[in-house]
Order: C-alpha cells, then sequence, then structure tokens
C-alpha cells in the first residue's frame, strides 16, 4: 500500500508526518473521507470543494490547485490498484513550533491513503443498528463552524467511546441546545408519515454529502424532505430512521436509548432510498 505525501509517494511503512507538523500537535488541519465505486470517486468535486472550504476557514494555504488534487487522488487509487475502496484525504498546516503561531508553518503537508473498504458488516445493514444517545454535545456552531471538517474530532470521539460502552456502534450527539444534530460521522434521518426529515445544518452538523445526495434522491421519488429542528422524542416516536455518510452509505436505525423505532426493523422507504443511493454510485 503506497501513501501519497505532498508529491511523493512512500511505503506504507516509511509514510510519516514530522511530529513539529500542527497537524499532530494541535489537529491544526482537514480532511475528506471519500469513496471510489468501480475507480470512480465518488462526488469527488462536492468533497474537494469542501475541503477547500475547510482549509479556508482555517486560512490554510492547499499548495495544489483542486485538479492537481483530483489527480493526485486518482494516482493514488490507481497506484494501489484499487477500484471500490476509501480515500482519507488530509491537508496540515504543516511544521511549525511548538507554540501556536499559523504563520510559522510554511509547507501544508498533503496526505492521500487509500484502503480496501472496512463497511460494517451487511448484518447491520439487513437488520438496523441500535443507538445510544452520547452526553457529550456537538461543539456550538458559534465556537468552531461544524462545516469545518477539521483534524479536532475530540466531541464525537468521546461520543462514540460512550456509544461502546452502551453496547453501539454508534451514537447520537445533540447540539447545547438539546436537539438532535448527527451521529458521531454520519448525519440523520427520519421518516414520519411518508416524509423525511433531517436536522438543519444550523443544528450544528456537518453539511453531509451523502445527505444532499438522499434529499437529491427524495426530491426525485417525490418525497418532501423537512430540515427543522428535531427532538429525540420526534425519533422515538418516527416510522423510520437511517444514517448518511460517505463511508456507511445508508444504514438503517431501529432502536434509540431503548425505544424501538416504527416496527423494529429497516423501514421501507429506507431500502428504496438505499437502492437508489446505489444505483447513483454505479452511474
Ligand atoms: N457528520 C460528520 C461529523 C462527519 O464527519 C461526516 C463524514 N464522515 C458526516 C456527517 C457525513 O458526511 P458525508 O456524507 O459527506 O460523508
Amino acid at each position: 500500500m503506497k501513501v501519497y505525501i505532498t508529491g511523493r509517494f512512500y511505503e506504507k511503512e516509511d509514510a510519516t508526518i514530522s511530529v513539529f507538523d500542527h497537524g499532530f500537535l494541535f489537529g491544526d488541519g482537514v480532511f475528506e473521507g471519500m469513496r471510489s465505486y468501480n475507480g470512480n470517486v465518488f462526488r469527488m468535486k462536492e468533497h474537494i470543494d469542501r475541503l477547500w472550504n475547510s482549509a479556508k476557514g482555517l486560512m490554510i494555504e492547499i499548495p495544489l490547485s483542486k485538479d492537481e488534487m483530483i489527480a493526485a487522488v486518482n494516482e493514488t487509487l490507481r497506484i494501489n490498484e484499487i477500484s471500490d475502496g476509501y480515500i482519507r484525504l488530509i491537508v496540515t498546516r504543516g511544521i511549525g513550533t511548538l507554540g501556536l503561531d499559523a504563520h510559522l508553518c510554511k509547507n501544508p503537508q498533503i496526505v492521500i491513503i487509500t484502503d480496501h473498504l472496512k463497511l460494517y458488516p451487511a448484518e447491520f445493514y439487513e437488520k438496523g443498528l441500535e443507538l445510544v444517545t452520547a452526553a457529550t454535545i456537538r461543539t456550538n456552531p458559534a465556537a468552531l463552524s461544524p462545516q469545518i471538517k477539521s483534524l479536532n474530532y475530540l466531541n464525537n470521539i468521546m461520543a462514540k467511546i460512550e456509544g461502546h460502552l452502551a453496547g453501539c456502534v454508534e451514537a447520537l450527539m445533540l447540539n447545547d441546545k438539546g436537539e438532535v444534530a448527527e451521529a458521531t460521522g454520519d448525519n440523520i434521518f427520519i421518516v414520519t408519515r411518508e416524509m423525511l426529515w433531517t436536522p438543519p445544518t444550523d443544528a450544528g452538523i456537518l453539511e453531509g454529502i451523502t445527505r444532499q445526495v438522499v434529499i437529491d434522491i427524495a426530491g426525485e421519488f417525490g418525497v418532501p424532505v423537512k430540515q427543522s429542528p428535531m427532538t429525540r422524542q420526534d425519533i422515538f416516536s418516527a416510522d423510520e430512521c437511517f444514517l448518511t455518510g460517505s463511508a456507511a452509505e445508508l444504514i438503517p436505525i431501529i432502536k434509540l436509548d431503548g425505544r424501538v423505532i416504527g416496527n423494529g426493523k429497516p423501514g421501507r422507504l429506507t431500502l428504496q432510498l438505499l437502492e437508489r443511493f446505489h444505483a447513483e454510485t454505479r452511474k
């Protein structure tokens, strides 16, 4: 497995970044997680645009053009002979001093890692997942925009640990108003009375690329989509629930905090959307 670091390919064992890189010292960097299907990176342009916007927020100057970045991602897939895989694209602030001064970091580093996919087991898609609500909340968007997909994922990690302690592979995160935000690495949707409902971006969520694909497919299906604040009770009383993300695609949720959602099985609309989503990835 070869890893791209700022213009060169390294064997996995030799693919290292300096301990003085502010990405390591402070989580000062941005990233994207993408999927390739049959050699094509799904919604690559959207991911690259989001990476650039995250970097702009942090004032990190990416030392490539978007086209060069796309070429580097494709080359990394090609060199590793991966056609259906996962791609992690990272841009760090680069090497600096032990102080916070970002302006002393002159060379942002680009890392591209590709791997074969480690999806949730098929059984989870067939039976659905159970979630618990984490006590760790999402960062207030006024403190740090959730649209900046930064290397600091501490709230999400703590929430995921809470999920694990409760025997769940994912956890639900609320915002500082107590509203539903998202799962630790995925957006959330519910279905109530044949309508899709997902928290709005100002609930402190990352505006997921898969979330938008699902909203677009719902539009094609003629299913109305509501984006307004959601509570846990809305999920308890929903007919269906699912998460969306580049790695997970659409994964059904059948229980939250011990409450069975709908009939406790992956819902009809969830499965229809998943089928249509698969068709979209193969286009
Ligand atoms: N929310 C968070 C916090 C995420 O990190 C991600 C991506 N892993 C998502 C939602 C899903 O976004 P996307 O569909 O763009 O992968």
